[in-house]
C-alpha cells in the first residue's frame, strides 16, 4: 500500500513534551536555515539525527541535511507552532525577548513565569555556569559566570526583581514569605531534559540575592584525557588508580576544577565491580553506581563523622570531598592504611605542599609517606575560542609581563625556550565572536602536575626534606610543574599566555 505523504511522517514533538534540545543539538541547524527551511533537529545520538520538519519531503532541505550528517537521519513531522517555539531558544534572541517581557511590565499575566523562564533558558543557551540576580538600590543586575568570569547580561526594573525572585523560590518550594534567611534548595526544568538548578538566596541591603547554579548531566564528558591531562599525566593515573589501598588527592584554590579532576578518576574506577562511596558537599553531579552521601553539619554528618561511619560500610573506594583538618586527615589516611583506596582534595598551591599540609594537620610521617601514591595539583585555563581563533605575533605587553615572573621564566628555560626569542613566533588567540561573548575563549581546561610517590620520595617525606628537595628528586623521574603543562598548552594554541599567567600567579 503506497501511503500518502502526510501519513508517513508521524507527529512526536508534542509527546515529548516539547522539550527543549540542548544548544549543540539545536546548533546543527543554524538559526536562519530553520527560519528558511521551517525544520530543526530535536535529537542526536552520534551520528543518529532526528528531524523535525513541516515539509520533510523538501528537496533542499533533504540535500543539506544529507551533506551535514550524512545517511542516519530519521524524518518526522513539524507544525508551524513548533518552529517558532524552537526558533525562541536561538540564543541571539534572548536578549530582545527579555527586553519585550520587561517594556511590558509585571501586570501582566504569566510575564513573570515567562521572564523566569527566558532568563534560565538564555542562561543555559550561554553555558552559563552560575546565575546571579543582585539587586541594588533601583534596580536588579543579572550576570552569567560564563567558562568562569562573570558577565553582566542585563538589568531589571526592581519590581521586576521581587516578582522573578518570588517565581524562583516558588519553583524550589522556598519558604515564599521570608526575606529575611538565606534559603536553600533545587529547582528542577520541565523544560530541559538533563538539567536542573541550585538555588540559594541571601538577604542584602537592597532585597533578596539569588544565586543559581546550573547542573548539567547531559555533557559531562568525564574522560580525563578530556579534562586536559596529557599522556604522561594519564599513564600516572592510570597506573595509580590501579592499586588497591592508598591516597590520592586532588589539589588546588577553590574553582580549580579539582573534583571534577576526582569525578573523573571516580569513572574510572566505576568499571571495575567494587564497593565506590563518597561524602561531598554538595554532590554537584549525580554518578550512577556510586554512592553518594551528602556533609550535613546540622545533623552532625560531618567529614570526619561520615568518614567513620562509612568505614563500617566495608567500601573499596572512598571519595572524601575535602579535607579541612586535622581529624578528617588522620582518619583518612589510616582508612588508606588499613587497604581502602582514599580519594580526596586539598587547598594547597601545588603538589609538593599537600604533603606538607598532611603533616602540619598531624598526621603521621610513616602514615603520609607510605599511603600517599598519587598527588595531583591543577588550576583551570579558558581555551581560546575555536570559532575565531587566528594567529598573531606575541604582544610586547606581555614579553615584559612574562619578564616579571621568574617561575615563568625558568619553565621556559627548562622548556629550551628564551623569552627574548619568543617575539616573531606565532601564538593562536581568540579575535572575540559572537560564540564566545567576544572575550576570544570558549571553555576550559586544566592544567596540571602530577606527584607520584616513589621510594626516594618516601624517604625524604620520612626524613622531613624541605620541598624543593622533594621536588628535585621527582624531576628525575620526569615530574613537571603546572607552569610547564600550561605553557606546553600555549605553544600547542590551546590557551594564551595570559591565562596561564593569570591562572598561577599566587605560585
Ligand atoms: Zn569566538
Amino acid at each position: 500500500m503506497k501511503l500518502s505523504k502526510k501519513q508517513s511522517y508521524s507527529y512526536i514533538f508534542e509527546k515529548r513534551e516539547r522539550k527543549v534540545p540542548s544548544p549543540e543539538t539545536l546548533m546543527c541547524i543554524p538559526r536562519e536555515l530553520v527560519e528558511e527551511f521551517q525544520a530543526f533537529v530535536f535529537d542526536r545520538k552520534g551520528k543518529k539525527v532526528e528531524v523535525a520538519a513541516i515539509d520533510p519531503e523538501n528537496e533542499l532541505l533533504k540535500n543539506f541535511v544529507r551533506n551535514r550528517f550524512g545517511g542516519d537521519v530519521k524524518w518526522f513531522s513539524a507544525k508551524k507552532e513548533d518552529i517558532s517555539f524552537i526558533l525562541k531558544h536561538y540564543s541571539r534572541d534572548f536578549k530582545e525577548d527579555i527586553a519585550k517581557l520587561i517594556s511590558m511590565g509585571v501586570g501582566i499575566n504569566g510575564n513573570i513565569v515567562e521572564l523566569a523562564g527566558l532568563i534560565i533558558a538564555y542562561a543555559v543557551a550561554e553555558k552559563a555556569s552560575d546565575v546571579h540576580l543582585e539587586p541594588l538600590r533601583n534596580e536588579s543586575v543579572i550576570r552569567f559566570r560564563v567558562d568562569g568570569v562573570l558577565h553582566k547580561i542585563l538589568t531589571l526594573p526592581k519590581e521586576m526583581h521581587n516578582a522573578v525572585v518570588a517565581r524562583l523560590k516558588l519553583l524550589a518550594n522556598l519558604k515564599m514569605d521570608d526575606y529575611r534567611h538565606p534559603q536553600d534548595g533545587r529547582i528542577e526544568l520541565e523544560r530541559f531534559a538533563d538539567i536542573s538548578l541550585r538555588i540559594s538566596t541571601m538577604p542584602t541591603l537592597h532585597g533578596e540575592k539569588v544565586a543559581l547554579r546550573v547542573l548539567d548531566d547531559s555533557n559531562k564528558d568525564l574522560s580525563i584525557r578530556h579534562l586536559g591531562f596529557s599522556e604522561q599525566h594519564e599513564n600516572i593515573i592510570l597506573r595509580n588508580i590501579e592499586k588497591p589501598f592508598g591516597l590520592i588527592v586532588s589539589s588546588g584554590p577553590t574553582g580549580s576544577g579539582k573534583t571534577t579532576t576526582l569525578y573523573g578518576l571516580l569513572h574510572l574506577l566505576k568499571k571495575d565491580k567494587i564497593n565506590i562511596s563518597t561524602l561531598e558537599d554538595p554532590v554537584e553531579y549525580a554518578v550512577d553506581g556510586i554512592n553518594q552521601i551528602q556533609i550535613n553539619p546540622r545533623t552532625n554528618l560531618t567529614f570526619a563523622s561520615g568518614l567513620r561511619a562509612l568505614l563500617r560500610q566495608d567500601p573499596d573506594v572512598m571519595m572524601v570531598g575535602e579535607i579541612r583538618d586535622s581529624e578528617t586527615a588522620i582518619m583518612a589516611t589510616e582508612a588508606a592504611l588499613t587497604g581502602h583506596l582514599v580519594l580526596t582534595t586539598l587547598h594547597t598551591n601545588d603538589a609538593v605542599s599537600v604533603i606538607t599540609r598532611f603533616l602540619e594537620m598531624k598526621a603521621e610521617e610513616f602514615a603520609v609517606a607510605s599511603t600517599l601514591n598519587l598527588i595531583i595539583a591543577q588550576r583551570l585555563v579558558r581555551k581560546v575560542c575555536d570559532v575565531c581563533k587566528k594567529e598573531v605575533e606575541i604582544d610586547d605587553a606581555i614579553i615584559k609581563k612574562i619578564k616579571e615572573r621568574k617561575d615563568i621564566v625558568n619553565a621556559l628555560t627548562l622548556m629550551g625556550k628564551e623569552v627574548n626569542k619568543l617575539k616573531g613566533e606565532k601564538f593562536l588567540v581568540g579575535a572575540g565572536c559572537d560564540a564566545c561573548l567576544q572575550t576570544g575563549y570558549r571553555g576550559r581546561i586544566g592544567i596540571f602536575e602530577a606527584l607520584e610517590i616513589n621510594k626516594p620520595i618516601y624517604d625524604l617525606i620520612i626524613g622531613h626534606a624541605p620541598t624543593e628537595r622533594i621536588k628535585e628528586e621527582a624531576r628525575k623521574n620526569g615530574f613537571y610543574e603546572m607552569i610547564i603543562d600550561g605553557l606546553e598548552k600555549v605553544f600547542s594554541g590551546i590557551t594564551t599566555f595570559e591565562e596561564v599567567l593569570r591562572a598561577t600567579r599566587n605560585n
